[in-house]
């Protein structure tokens, strides 16, 4: 099915710039990225060429390009409503495009793509002479923090995607193979289910699993070691997929499974308590005041979840001190992990999406330890 009419729906733009125009901007200058993507459906990459959305608060967007990029820059869904694409040709100087574009050179305040590269920040500042720069991230963090109904199927297709190669982990975890080996296999699989690119494949045996972004590595994964396996990737659509399972070859060492079990409570009971109007930081204390009260709050490295959409990691963080509230349409992962340096580690993640009664489980697998 193709969803990207629907993932793109040309009101976006037009929502933008009313955020913008609230937020007290005179334009977002937007360059690739998963905010070009959000905006436009154009997937651009970052090269050293300038590819910049220009987007006033009222007025014509514009899509500035290098004339290389035309074909690619035309077939996104956004050139369909219509959005002027402008292009330059390797030589010239396109900046003097992106004040054409802003009505000239003191245009207020603009915002500028949280991840633009800082020698384009710094060439706007010249081009932009009395213009202020800010970020665009608060403008646009709101409008991608509740995801559409299209977001949210192309989110569990990614979920479903990935949950397929968690399924296959017997195939590839073996006494005797490395980390790297089992992570190779993994990797491939993510694009065989359907992935557009395997982004990250977290292969943890044994005390390297007390690391939560070990990685891998060469190490030789041997029978009784729990085995942390974090991966994801990113479907032809844009969106993420991220999820954890924990395995062991046989019978895992002592201690572990009751560790195991106080953190497995602990994920089912952050995702039971999510609902609209709690706040994120309170999803973390359900998970965090479990884990703490059977002895392991230190082993507790690091917070709850994390949104997803786009990009693997963005708002909202489930997070102590985050106060916002959640809403339907809000999609995040809940994984708590419980680290024990120089013995092993434990993490369990799944993505959930926020209905206007709970949480929407995208990640399917069973939670229980795996034990192959
Ligand atoms: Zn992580
Ligand atoms: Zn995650
Ligand atoms: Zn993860």
């Amino acid at each position: 099915m193709d969803l990207s009419g629907q993932l793109f729906p040309p009101e976006r733009l037009a929502a933008a710039q009313r955020a913008t125009a609230d937020a007290g901007l005179a334009a977002l200058l937007i360059p690739p990225g998963s905010d070009l993507r959000y905006l436009t459906g154009y997937h651009a990459h970052a090269l050293e060429r300038l590819t910049l959305l220009v987007l006033p608060a009222a007025g014509e967007p514009t899509l500035i390009v290098p004339r290389l990029e035309r074909p690619a820059a035309e077939a996104a869904p956004a050139a369909a409503t219509g959005i002027r694409i402008v292009d330059h040709v390797d030589g010239s100087d396109p900046y003097p495009m992106v004040v054409d574009a802003l009505g000239g050179p003191g245009a207020g305040a603009v915002g500028l793509g949280d991840r633009m590269w800082a020698e384009q920040v710094l060439a706007l500042r010249d081009a932009l002479p009395g213009t202020t720069q800010r970020l665009a991230g608060g403008v646009l963090r709101e409008l991608r923090l509740r995801k559409s109904p299209a977001e949210i199927a192309a989110l569990r297709a990614a979920g479903a995607a990935i949950d397929a190669v968690h399924d296959r982990m017997a195939e590839w975890l073996r006494p005797g193979r490395t980390e790297a080996q089992v992570a190779a296999d993994i990797a491939a699989a993510i694009l065989d289910a359907g992935h557009a690119t395997a982004d990250f494949t977290i292969v943890a045996a044994g005390e390297n699993g007390a690391s939560p972004h070990h990685g891998t590595s060469d190490r030789a994964i041997g029978a009784g070691e729990p085995v942390v396996v974090d991966i994801g990737g990113t479907m032809p659509t844009g969106y993420c997929s991220d999820s954890t399972r924990c395995y062991v070859i046989g019978e895992p060492p002592a201690g572990y499974r009751d560790y195991y079990a106080v953190l497995h409570e602990a994920q089912r009971a952050a995702v039971n308590a999510v609902r609209p109007g709690v706040s994120a930081a309170a999803i973390d204390a359900v998970a965090r005041e479990l884990i703490t009260d059977a002895g392991y709050g230190a082993a507790f490295l690091h917070r709850t979840g994390h949104g997803i959409g786009l990009d693997g990691h963005e708002d909202p963080y489930l997070v102590d001190g985050n106060d916002r509230a959640l809403e339907p349409g809000m999609t995040f992962s809940i994984e708590p992990g419980i680290y024990l340096a120089g013995r092993h580690g434990a993490r369990i993640e799944d993505i959930v999406v926020c209905t206007t009664d709970g949480a929407d489980r995208l990640n399917h697998n069973p939670r229980e330890l795996a034990e192959l």
